[in-house]
């Protein structure tokens, strides 16, 4: 009986810290925008869902660099080639927005020439787009 007793003290005790630790963070602030800005420097931050699925377009690449042949810009050295912005898609984050490609406007010769037609063009766009929604947050 007082063992009983023990254990009901014992998670009640819990049970009252856990419904705090509650009301706590719940009047802080919001901790994942905290999280978000903390990172932000680093160039990470929150995705949606249309950015995941453009993302993950990538991972049906498989090297053929069909892309890079048809590029009218692979042979500029500022210009990362095309298969190498889809194959560095993990990297897209955190690295690639320090050298976003400058593609002329209307080109989509990468789109046309991928077998798996993998949005190039758009993955490009994407990183010039949150390069500077990185830059903007991290000030
Ligand atoms: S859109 Fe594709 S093919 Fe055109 S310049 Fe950019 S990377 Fe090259
Ligand atoms: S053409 Fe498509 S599958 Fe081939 S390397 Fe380029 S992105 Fe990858």
């Amino acid at each position: 009986m007082l063992k009983k007793i023990q254990s009901l003290i014992f998670l009640g005790r819990f049970f009252i810290l856990h419904l705090f630790k509650r009301v706590f963070f719940v009047l802080k602030k919001d901790s994942s925008a905290t999280f978000l800005n903390h990172y932000a420097g680093d160039h990470i931050f929150a995705l949606s869902q249309d950015d995941k699925k453009l993302l993950m377009t990538a991972s049906a690449c498989y090297a053929c660099k069909l892309c890079d042949n048809v590029c009218p810009k692979a042979n500029d050295a500022q210009h990362n080639l095309p298969s190498f912005v889809v194959l560095s898609q993990s990297r897209l984050l955190t690295d690639l927005h320090r050298s976003p490609n400058d593609c002329p406007e209307g080109c989509h010769q990468c789109d046309l020439a991928c077998p798996v037609q993998i949005p190039i063009r758009s993955l490009i766009d994407w990183i010039k787009d949150h390069q500077n929604i990185a830059s903007i947050s991290s000030q």
